[in-house]
């Protein structure tokens, strides 16, 4: 049988019209859009991701095949996938020669980018539930020898009580056990540095499922500290401090935040990928063994006057340390503000409020410029708004 005869000619297509009515564009990829689309049968809205396969001057055709092969894979993955609580569901997908049709349950919420967006940073908490969601996925994808190879906020959506479902299974392969990978992939400021690393030495061993647990951990400090720990304006210099797993926690925003999640973190963003942390490790880090017991609605007499105890410590502590604090003068709001966390917060959901719509668009535009606070910093990286937005680079 002939590719021509294999793909029915626009008949994928009109049994998608047929059964949707497609509405307004959630987002974008390199070849995709997705938007709402609600079904003419029970009025359920889903959400549609249609990508194009025709043939165009921008295009040459062996790239029209390698999107579509690369389609096929993913309904393939998807499909295997399928059934994890913090996975999207595919419900439904249609193929005609120009477009394939993907419908999936519609998250309302969006993605977990928009979210940190407008909150600036998250929790340790909500970092918790996140994180810990987010490594059962990759502890299932992994158990299935899949990677998913594009892990970051932008694939990461809520639904209605704020679950993540992670999507975007694009770059994602399952290999055999062993296996190693060379294809370089993924979006540049959560790479892994054994990608890089392959991607500059032709004899290199390759790489494994643990790139997903260094994406993971830079999704992890970007929740808490609001800003990445890999940014260089300069992409060969982030890609350099990458392969040095440079980071550090310096930001004010770490001064809250407990040795635990910073082990957890640095037990992550290992450079070699045989000591980094595997999702099981992660899972099992006393980060999530924290609070674990935090239903307890029966309270016995003893427990009733240990919780009062120590509600008197806590408080007898916050107002020591009010008396100790440092009164906030004109004088240290003029010469530091950003040093006055108040002020800080405000200043930095400020500039997410302007600027948020324009963080997302690519490497070179990172949320992480608005954290260098320096109007020189700000204006370089406004200048590159006019580029192409860049979803993956390579
Ligand atoms: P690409 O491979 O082009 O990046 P994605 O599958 O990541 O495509 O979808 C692109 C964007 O579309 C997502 O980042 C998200 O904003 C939006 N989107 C995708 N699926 C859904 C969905 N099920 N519900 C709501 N928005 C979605
Ligand atoms: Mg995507």
């Amino acid at each position: 049988m002939t590719k021509e005869e294999e793909i029915p000619d626009w008949v994928g297509a009109h049994e998608f019209y047929d059964k949707y009515e497609p509405k307004e564009i959630l987002g974008r990829g390199v070849s995709s859009v997705v938007r709402r689309c609600v079904s003419k049968q029970t009025s359920q809205e889903y959400a549609v991701k249609i990508i194009d396969i025709t043939p165009s001057d921008k295009t040459t055709p062996q790239e029209i095949e390698e999107i579509r092969e690369a389609t096929v894979k993913e309904i393939d993955i998807l499909k295997k996938v399928c059934g994890q609580n913090n996975i999207i569901q595919l419900k439904d997908c249609y193929e005609s020669k120009a477009f394939f049709f993907l419908v999936f349950d519609l998250m309302k919420k969006g993605e977990l980018f928009d979210y940190l967006t407008e909150k600036v940073t998250l929790s340790e908490k909500e970092t918790r539930k996140i994180i810990r969601a987010l490594m059962e996925v990759v502890q299932h994808l992994h158990s299935q020898n899949i990677v998913h190879r594009d892990l970051k906020p932008e694939n990461i959506l809520l639904d209605d009580e704020m679950n993540i479902k992670l999507t975007d299974f694009g770059f994602a392969v399952q290999i055999k056990p062993g296996q190693k990978l060379k294809e370089v992939c993924g979006t540049p400021g959560y790479l892994a540095p054994e990608i890089i690393a392959c991607s500059m030495d032709a004899g290199h061993a390759g790489y494994g499922a643990a790139v997903d647990i260094w994406s993971s951990g830079v999704i992890m400090y970007t929740l808490l500290a609001g800003s990445p720990p890999f940014w260089h304006r300069k992409q060969m210099l982030m890609l350099r401090m990458i392969l040095a797993g440079s980071y550090d926690f310096s930001s004010p925003e770490w001064e809250d935040r407990s040795d635990t999640v910073k082990d957890l973190i640095s037990r992550m963003l290992v450079v070699d990928p045989k000591q980094r942390f595997t999702a099981t490790d992660v899972l099992n880090h006393s980060f999530f063994s924290q609070y674990v017991v935090d239903e307890v609605r029966e309270f016995t007499p003893y427990r009733r006057f240990k919780v009062i105890c120590m509600t008197v410590l806590a408080t007898m502590r916050i107002y020591c340390n009010y008396r100790r604090a440092k009164p906030v003068t004109k004088d240290v709001i003029q010469s530091d503000p950003y040093a006055v966390k108040p002020i800080r917060k405000l200043i930095d959901a400020c500039a997410f409020k302007i600027y948020g719509h324009w963080v997302k668009k690519g490497q070179t535009q990172n949320r992480a410029a608005l954290f260098e606070n320096t109007p020189k910093a700000i204006l370089l990286t406004l200048a590159t708004e006019a580029d192409e937005p860049v979803h993956h680079i390579w």
